[in-house]
Order: structure tokens, then sequence, then C-alpha cells
């Protein structure tokens, strides 16, 4: 199905990038095309779905919906920022 690759795609580069950094994920905001035909309660049903038992159950998701059609991302789900536990370098 579609829709739940893209969000295991999703999923798999959040743990590829927090794989390089000291602090636990906490946050990540994603943005939503305008053309994705997929709502934002949706996607996060989705990423909720699929998080569970991984090392990322608990991060805190939020969507920015495009509404420009004509954006040149406008079909797509795109990983916009990730948002990582302070660690103190002590
Ligand atoms: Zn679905």
């Amino acid at each position: 199905m579609h829709e739940q690759n893209l969000i295991k795609n999703l999923i798999d580069k959040i743990q590829e990038l927090a794989s390089d950094e000291p602090g636990r994920p906490i946050g990540v905001r994603l943005r939503l095309g305008a053309l994705a035909h997929m709502s934002a309660a949706h996607l996060r049903e989705h990423f909720d779905r699929e998080i569970l038992g991984t090392s990322l159950e608990g991060i805190k998701l939020e969507i920015d919906e495009l509404k420009d059609i004509n954006h040149k991302e406008a079909q797509d789900v795109i990983l916009e920022s990730l948002k990582f536990e302070e660690t103190d370098g002590h």
C-alpha cells in the first residue's frame, strides 16, 4: 500500500538521522503537500501505528499542511526537521 510505504520510508529516514545524534529524537516536523491525497489526521494515524514498539514511540509529531497546489513538493510528504533531546556534553 503506497501511503504505508511512504510512512515507513520516512520513519527509516528519521531513524537513520537519529543514529548520528547523541540525543534521542523527541520531535519531528513533516510537511504535507496539498496534493498528497492524505489528510493530516490520516498521516498521523499511519505514523503513530508505524512507530509503535520502535525507538521513536512517543515522539511528538507536527504536521505543516501546504495549501499551495503549485508548490514543487505539493504531492509529497517531506521530512522537514527533527528535534533531539538535549544532552549536556559534560
Ligand atoms: Zn491509510
